[in-house]
């Protein structure tokens, strides 16, 4: 198997249409290792992460630092679902119910019904920008086509796909097509005609470099890859640090930092990849004297 994840960009139809690609199924299988992900959580989270990938470099105006975040919260037995991605490919996750009573669940019903955030922004310039979509029930994919549409009236499509196997994440990734406002009738139709008949995603991915899964599911229709300097490295990578973990226990009432205190110090874990941050009474007292002040 090709294990290095990577996004690729190409064009099709002489122009009419971009493609970006994401070949993905280390980071997914990174984050099922790190968060205990059942089957479907896997599932969901792999197309989230992939789907905020797609999409951080899709919206990409030249900022290199741009980055997605999709907050999935639907009455669903997984809980909030949350992926980030930067447009340099690094990406991280969270399910809050990672393994939910009955494994035998679609993506769908695990979501379930509720809202679909996305958040994007371009630190340090400039506030992060939020749009907020119904959960349609059709899928993560569907959620995607509709947000693209209606907040960035951008014409896509978007397909995701994971595969687990016994041992793990067999394989992972998506494909978003953005059509340009002057593309034809007939390309558009050609390529609706490509992604209806297309295999499986997952199944694809698990056989082939993304570079060929993208012209198998293309075949037929003029498509040539960008030159593959524009191909962007994938990895899950937190952000997380000591200060940002510290700063949620500094909202908490002084009793409660007294406490903690008295119970020799706390310690906070990363809900995204895992990492122990310890605080010392030492530190908490830090804490308390911002509070007097
Ligand atoms: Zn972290």
């Amino acid at each position: 198997m090709d294990d290095q994840d990577r996004i690729i960009q190409g064009m099709a139809c002489d122009g009419d249409f971009r493609v970006i690609a994401a070949q993905t199924t280390v980071a997914v299988e990174t984050a099922r290792e790190i968060l205990d992900l059942s089957p479907v959580a896997a599932d969901a989270l792999g197309r989230a992460m992939t789907g905020s990938l797609l999409l951080a470099r899709l919206l990409d105006k030249d900022v290199r630092n741009q980055y997605v975040s999709l907050r999935f919260e639907g009455n669903g037995p997984l809980g909030t679902v949350i992926a980030d991605a930067g447009v340099s490919g690094g990406v991280r996750g969270f399910v809050a119910n990672p393994v939910p009573q009955d494994p035998a669940l679609n993506v769908e019903a695990a979501i379930g019904n509720g809202m679909l955030s996305v958040v994007r922004g371009t630190p340090p310039a400039g506030k992060p920008y939020t749009s907020k979509i119904l959960l349609g029930g059709k899928g993560i994919s569907t959620d995607l086509t509709r947000y693209l549409m209606r907040s960035e009236q951008i014409a896509s499509a978007v397909l995701l796909g994971v595969l687990n196997r016994r041992d793990g994440v067999a394989a992972a990734g998506g494909i978003v097509i953005q059509a340009f406002p002057h593309a034809t009738e007939e390309a558009i139709s050609a390529i609706e005609q490509r992604i209806k008949e297309a295999p499986p995603l997952s199944t694809l991915v698990e056989k082939l470099p993304i570079e060929d899964v993208v012209a198998t599911v293309l075949h037929g229709v003029h498509y040539k890859q960008i030159d593959a300097g524009y191909t962007v490295p994938v990895k899950y990578t937190c952000s997380c640090s000591r200060e940002r973990a510290l700063a949620p226990i500094a909202l908490f009432g002084e009793s409660d930092i007294r406490e903690m205190i008295e119970e020799g110090g706390t310690e906070v874990i990363c809900q995204f990849c895992g990492r122990k941050y310890a605080f010392t009474p030492h530190d908490l007292l830090a804490l308390t004297a911002k509070h007097d002040a």
